[in-house]
């Protein structure tokens, strides 16, 4: 599905990632884990076609398409979806408003029919029911004035709603409570089937412990230095990463 192979990535004239490669098959689902400022976040905006991000060099494909070519739209229309670390707020568009013509411009753009507004109201509804969130949320503006936690829910929600073939969650578990953290994964694992696959960006265990991955990543510095079992995030909650970077090094002078 995804296969990024030795990509570098600069932002305003820094590189950020460094030979980074990745590959991501349809039905698993792959945590990346690292400490702050390793790349993550730089890695999900590159992935959704953010423009201050340019790649100078290696390769995305993402069934097939290299994805550098393709608009941030026409991205999603192949069924790429970023939930946000920092979820941006729209204020005078409604939540409804904004997920309704979202989903029209999807279906449209894969030539299906798409939902009518009746059907629309109903299947939302029910979406938001399992992640515990109260119908008034869709007449709300996108995000304006949501707690920390409701905003990673509402990108839970776009998430269950648009059924993306690769979901980025950028940091969706951090800033939850334990309940709504047991309810964001479960909207996770809704998600899982053999057809789509999931990158979970975490700084923490606590998440792996409800959604399993099948691979976790370290990044460090820009680059994946290290692929391990789900299991190896005790190890890390545990040790830290600091063992990884004496191991490996922590900047590019001592590699
Ligand atoms: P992470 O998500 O792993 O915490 P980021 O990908 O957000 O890290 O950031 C990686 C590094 O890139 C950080 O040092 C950050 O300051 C830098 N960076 C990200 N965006 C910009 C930008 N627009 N301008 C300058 N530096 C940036
Ligand atoms: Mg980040």
């Amino acid at each position: 599905m995804l296969e990024i192979k030795d990509l570098h990535v600069q932002v305003e004239g820094t590189e950020i990632l460094k030979n980074l490669s990745l590959s991501i098959q349809a039905g698993e689902v792959h945590a990346l884990m690292g400490p702050n400022g390793a790349g993550k976040s730089t890695l999900a905006k590159v992935l959704a076609g953010h423009p201050s991000y340019e790649v100078t060099q290696g390769s995305i494909s993402f069934f097939g398409k290299d994805l550098s070519e393709l608009e941030p739209e026409e991205r999603v229309y192949l069924g790429l979806f970023l939930s946000f670390q920092y979820p941006v707020e729209i204020p005078g568009v409604t939540n409804r408003e904004f997920m309704y013509q979202s989903i029209k411009s999807q279906k449209k753009a894969q030539e299906k029919n798409s939902l009518s507004p009746k059907d629309f109201d109903s299947k939302v509804i029910e979406l938001m029911k399992k992640l515990d969130m109260k119908p008034e949320f869709l007449d709300r503006s996108v995000n304006e004035g949501f707690s920390g936690g409701e905003k990673k829910k509402n990108e839970i929600l776009q998430m269950n709603l648009f059924n993306p073939k690769l979901s980025i969650l950028d940091e969706t578990d951090s800033g939850l409570d334990i309940d709504s953290m047991k309810v964001v994964a479960q909207g996770i694992n809704e998600q899982k089937s053999p057809d789509n696959a999931v990158l979970l960006i975490t700084h923490y265990q606590r998440l792996l412990d409800y959604v399993k991955p099948d691979f976790i990543h370290v990044i460090l510095d820009g680059k994946i230095i290290c692929t391990e079992g789900a299991d190896f995030a005790h190890v890390l909650e545990e040790k830290g990463y600091d063992f990884l970077m004496q191991k490996h090094g922590s900047n590019d002078n001592k590699k």
